[in-house]
C-alpha cells in the first residue's frame, strides 16, 4: 500500500498480480522505446541541432533555422522527403484539414479506406454541418469503404473502390477514435497502401497518424503511405510541446499543405516560431519514452479492468499501435465515476469533478477527465467518451508510468466507492 493515496487493500493486491503478469509486455515496449529514442537522437545529430535553434524568430520568420531543421528532423524520422511542423496548427483536426484542403481540388474524390472518419473530421469533410466551408462545399466528393464485421479493412473492396476514376486521396485513420474497432498497425496500413497502389499508383495515400507515433518501430510513411499527419499535443510533442501539428510526406505534397496553412507563394518560407521551438524539440526528444509510459499505463488499465470484469479494447495482451485504451463500462454512472477517478489521479486540477458537456466538433455530450499541464493534451493521462451506447471510455496517456498507474487505480477505486463494482 502506498502512503499517499487510499487504495482498497483488495484492489492493491489485484494491482500487484496484474503488474507481474504484464512484465514481459513492458520489456518489449521498452525495447521499442529504446529503438525510437536512438532514431530521434540520430536525426537530431544529423541535423546538427544547436542551442541557437531554440531561440525563435518573430514577424515573417524568414530563414528561421530552428524551424527548418525541425522539419528536416521530422522528415528523417518519418522516412519522408519533407515535413511541416508548426505551432500554428491549432489541433490535430486543423492539421488534417490543412493537408486535405491543400491537396484536394473541386471534382476530386476523397476515399476513406477505414469506414467513417473521426468525429471532428465529419465537419471538415461535410458529412455534418454543410455550408460551413467543408470539402464537400468546395465540390470535393467523398466515399468510404466500410470495415469488415470484425473491424478489419476490406482489402478486395479497397482495390475495387480505388480503381474508380477520380480518386485523389485514399485516407486511412490508424487509431480507433471513438469507436471499438481495432486500431491499425503499421503493417496493416502498409497492406492498405499496397492494395491502393496496385490498382492506381497515382492515388495519394494519406494517414491520420494521431496517437500512433512511436508506438512501433516504423511509421506509416515507411511502408507505402505518401503523407501522414498528427497533433503535437499527442505523441510527438512528448507532453512538452504546448500546441501544434506536423505533416510528413512527399515534398510536392508538403508544399501544397504549406500553401494552405500560409498562402500560395509563401508556403514554408514564412511563419515565425516565437518561443515554441525549444518545447517542440524537447518534446520530440522525450516522445519515445513518454509514448512508452502511456502504453504501459494502457496495458495496466486493460489487464486490471478485464480482471474486474469489463471488456477492454484492445485486450491487455494484444499488440498495440497507439495509446488508446477503450474500456466498456456499460452505464453513464460508471463512465462518470471512472472519469472522476482519473481526474483525482492527475497532477493538475485533481480537485475538480468532470461533467459531460457539448464539446465543439462532437455531436453527443462528451465527458472528459484531464488534469493536464497543457490544455486538452491527451498524451497526458486523460479519459473521455461520448455519453452514448456502448458507454465506453477511451483513456490514453500518462507522462510517467507511476502517475498513470495511480490514475487507473483511482478510477477503479472510484467505481468501488460508488458501489458500481465489488471485489
Ligand atoms: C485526436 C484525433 C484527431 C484530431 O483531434 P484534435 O482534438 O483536433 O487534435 C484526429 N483523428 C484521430 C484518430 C484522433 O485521435
Amino acid at each position: 500500500m502506498n502512503e499517499f493515496f487510499y487504495i482498497d487493500p483488495k484492489l492493491d493486491e489485484l494491482s500487484q498480480k496484474v503488474e507481474k503478469e504484464i512484465y514481459p509486455i513492458f520489456s518489449a515496449l521498452e525495447a521499442t522505446a529504446e529503438h525510437n529514442q536512438l532514431k530521434v537522437m540520430s536525426a537530431f545529430q544529423k541535423n546538427q541541432v544547436s542551442e541557437n535553434f531554440f531561440y525563435g524568430s518573430t514577424g515573417y520568420g524568414y530563414g528561421d533555422r530552428g524551424r527548418d531543421a525541425l522539419d528536416a528532423i521530422y522528415a528523417q524520422i518519418f522516412g519522408t522527403e519533407d515535413a511541416l511542423v508548426r505551432h500554428n496548427f491549432v489541433s490535430g483536426t486543423h492539421t488534417l484539414a490543412a493537408a486535405l484542403f491543400g491537396m484536394l481540388r473541386p471534382g476530386d474524390t476523397l476515399l476513406s479506406l477505414t469506414g467513417g472518419p473521426y468525429d471532428t473530421m465529419e465537419e471538415v469533410i461535410g458529412l455534418r454541418g454543410q455550408g460551413q466551408g467543408s470539402l464537400m462545399d468546395f465540390g470535393v466528393h467523398y466515399e468510404q469503404v466500410e470495415l469488415l464485421p470484425d473491424g478489419m479493412p476490406d482489402l478486395p473492396s479497397i482495390e475495387r473502390a480505388a480503381a474508380k476514376p477520380g480518386i485523389k486521396i485514399a485516407y486511412i485513420q490508424r487509431s480507433r477514435g471513438y469507436s471499438l474497432r481495432p486500431s491499425f498497425s503499421v503493417e496493416i496500413v502498409g497492406k492498405m497502401a499496397k492494395a491502393v497502389k496496385s490498382v492506381n499508383p497515382n492515388i495519394i495515400v494519406m494517414v491520420d497518424n494521431c496517437y500512433g507515433e512511436f508506438s512501433e518501430r516504423l511509421e506509416p510513411t515507411q511502408v507505402g503511405a505518401d503523407i501522414c499527419a498528427g497533433s503535437l499535443i499527442k505523441n510527438p510533442g512528448g507532453g512538452i510541446a504546448q500546441t501544434g501539428g506536423y505533416i510528413a510526406g512527399r515534398k510536392d505534397l508538403i508544399q501544397l499543405c504549406a500553401n494552405r496553412l500560409t498562402a500560395p507563394g509563401i508556403g514554408k518560407e514564412e511563419g515565425c516560431s516565437l518561443n515554441q521551438s525549444r518545447s517542440m524539440y524537447m518534446g520530440l526528444f522525450f516522445a519515445p519514452t513518454v509514448v512508452c509510459s502511456a502504453i504501459k499505463t494502457a496495458v495496466f488499465a486493460a489487464d486490471l479492468f478485464e480482471t474486474l470484469g469489463f471488456e477492454c479494447f484492445p485486450k491487455w495482451n494484444e499488440p498495440r499501435t497507439d495509446l488508446i485504451q477503450a474500456v466498456k463500462l456499460g452505464s453513464p454512472e460508471s463512465m462518470t465515476a471512472f472519469c472522476g477517478g482519473i481526474q483525482k489521479g492527475s497532477p493538475v486540477d485533481s480537485f475538480v469533478v468532470p461533467e459531460a458537456w457539448d464539446m465543439p466538433g462532437y455531436s453527443d455530450k462528451v465527458i472528459m477527465a484531464a488534469g493536464t499541464f497543457t490544455g486538452g493534451s491527451s498524451v497526458e493521462l486523460s479519459a473521455d467518451g461520448p455519453l452514448r451506447e456502448p458507454f465506453a471510455v477511451w483513456m490514453q496517456g500518462g507522462l510517467t508510468y507511476p502517475s498513470g498507474k495511480i490514475g487507473v487505480l483511482l478510477a477503479a477505486q472510484s467505481l468501488i466507492e460508488k458501489g458500481l463494482i465489488q471485489l
